[in-house]
């Protein structure tokens, strides 16, 4: 009987693939994350299925949609007495604790349920001196969150004897927005990062939808996130890159924090030569524009938005080294800590572990995901609700568009808009092609995959999206693109 797995789910809120060195960034250096991903698998392919804090973080606990789970949106708290990976791991012995950002909700059967111990922050948590709740109440913990979320972790696991095995939830704020730095990177200086390459993307083939975003980088990053005023006499493009250059600065400092707590767990595992047998996962609950296409934020199914970086250590099982690049999503993860720690997943959950895959170095077994982002044009970023389909090489992307303004006319549209994209001829995703006719059998071909699959989760198609319609934009060439 081999031993069952310690398992360290630690959590970031917003840190984009593109920003650890083992997925290639070239705006910092993660030594302690790039770590971990040396001496294990890295998944290359993995999407979150609604790209937004709270939805993500149901569905990693549940393995299972937002529509079954029920947290949609950042307003849908959870019922937190659904079943979860935790409660299962609980339920077969394990010791099982959260800490840190939990933002589901508070009170009122919301607060974390299957956990012997939980320490939460309020909402978005604060990440100076932030504000925790527990069982005993309210309180406030000196010092800056992400150590102290650390903190409390370990002092957790050294409560614990050797024999039983357990489970901690390392839930981070960081780097989520109004990103505040350690004090101690400060001082540090930043050298300036490159502009990416879709920087000066102008939208043109977007959906209308898409375009009227409050995401901009140059018009939409308030004082408050930039913590001063642009210096005077920039022209508007130099404003908008020394406004890039300013949130970068501090994201990448919040980013720094986060890999030196990734480093005080792994050390702490290593010191008491339990490392080997601790399933250690470093991801974030999605990605993150960090400038691509002049946005910042997430929410869209675009690449950079909904790729998590999922790392995943476990020597005694998994090989060094390995590149996993099959599609996976945030709701596979509940199975594969499942699987891990040998106990059967529940009917309930949609997922599958990824182990399998791992260990055999098998990959792509899946042929695409269901992306559905429920929250419409909320009042802070006018990101429209879409849903779509991503395969290995395609993207299609549905807009419904309910009550949306006509950007300039004062006329309100319900007609959705399409958007599909070529991922092997356009990474970058700068041309929508749903309109092209050389790739209307394809385009014809996702639709049908995406209702299917749309259907096999049990989710159900937008009121305005009929055939007719849909028949009608593909003949429409640039109509309804807005151009
Ligand atoms: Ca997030």
């Amino acid at each position: 009987m081999t031993t069952r797995p310690n398992v360290v789910l630690i959590l970031t809120d917003d840190h984009a693939a593109h920003a650890i060195g083992a997925y290639g960034s070239i705006v910092n250096e993660t030594p302690r994350i790039d770590e971990l991903a040396h001496g294990g698998a890295v998944l290359e392919n993995c999407f979150a299925t609604n790209s937004l804090c709270s939805p993500s973080r149901a569905s990693i606990l549940t393995g299972t949609y937002s529509h079954v789970n029920g947290v949609t949106t950042l307003v849908t708290p959870i019922d937190a007495a659904q079943p979860t990976f935790i409660t299962h791991l609980k339920a077969a012995g394990y010791r099982t604790a959260v800490v840190g950002k939990w933002h589901m909700g508070d009170g009122d059967g919301h607060d974390p349920q299957g956990f012997d111990y939980w320490d939460v922050l309020i909402d978005q948590g604060e990440y100076h001196n932030p504000r925790f709740l527990n069982p005993s109440g309210l309180r406030v913990e000196e010092g800056y969150a992400t150590d102290v979320i650390t903190d409390l972790a370990l002092a957790w696991l050294e409560t614990l004897d050797d024999q039983t095995p357990w489970c901690v939830l390392i839930w981070h704020k960081a780097p989520h927005r109004p990103w505040e730095p350690a004090p101690r990177h400060l001082a540090e200086r930043r050298e300036p990062v490159p502009l990416p390459a879709t920087w000066d993307d102008d939208l043109a083939t977007r959906s209308s939808s898409a375009r009227r975003a409050a995401m901009r980088i140059a018009d939409h990053l308030t004082a408050e996130d930039l913590k001063m005023e642009p210096p005077p006499g920039l022209t508007y493009d130099e404003e908008a890159v020394w406004k890039y250059q300013r949130y970068m600065e501090d994201y990448l400092r919040c980013v720094e924090a986060v890999d030196e707590n990734v480093g005080r767990v792994t050390d702490w595992l290593h010191e008491r030569e339990l490392f080997d047998d601790t399933l250690v996962v470093y991801a974030s609950d999605q990605g993150f524009f960090l400038g691509d296409h002049g946005w910042f934020d997430k929410r869209f199914m675009y690449e950079e938005s909904i790729r998590m970086p999922v790392i995943m250590s476990y020597p005694r099982r998994l090989p060094a080294g390995t590149r996993e690049e099959g599609i996976l999503t945030n709701v596979d993860i509940a199975q594969t800590v499942l699987d891990a720690t040998g106990i059967d997943a529940p009917q309930r959950m949609q997922g599958r572990s990824i182990l399998g895959a791992i260990e055999a170095g098998e990959t792509g077994r899946r042929d695409g995901f269901y992306y559905r982002y429920w929250e419409h044009d909320d009042v802070f970023h006018k990101a429209p609700a879409h849903y779509g389909y991503r395969t290995d090489r395609y993207k299609l992307i549905y807009y419904y568009n309910d009550g949306l303004g006509i950007p300039g006319t004062g006329e309100f549209t319900y007609a959705g808009e399409w958007e599909m994209y070529d991922l092997e001829t356009d990474p970058d995703e700068t041309c929508n092609v749903v309109h092209d006719p050389h790739y209307a059998d394809i385009a014809r071909h996702l639709r049908r995959r995406l209702l299917r699959e749309q259907r096999d989760v049990g989710d159900r198609r937008h009121a305005s999206d009929t055939e007719e319609r849909w028949e009608a934009q593909l003949g429409a060439g640039a109509e309804g693109t807005g151009s």
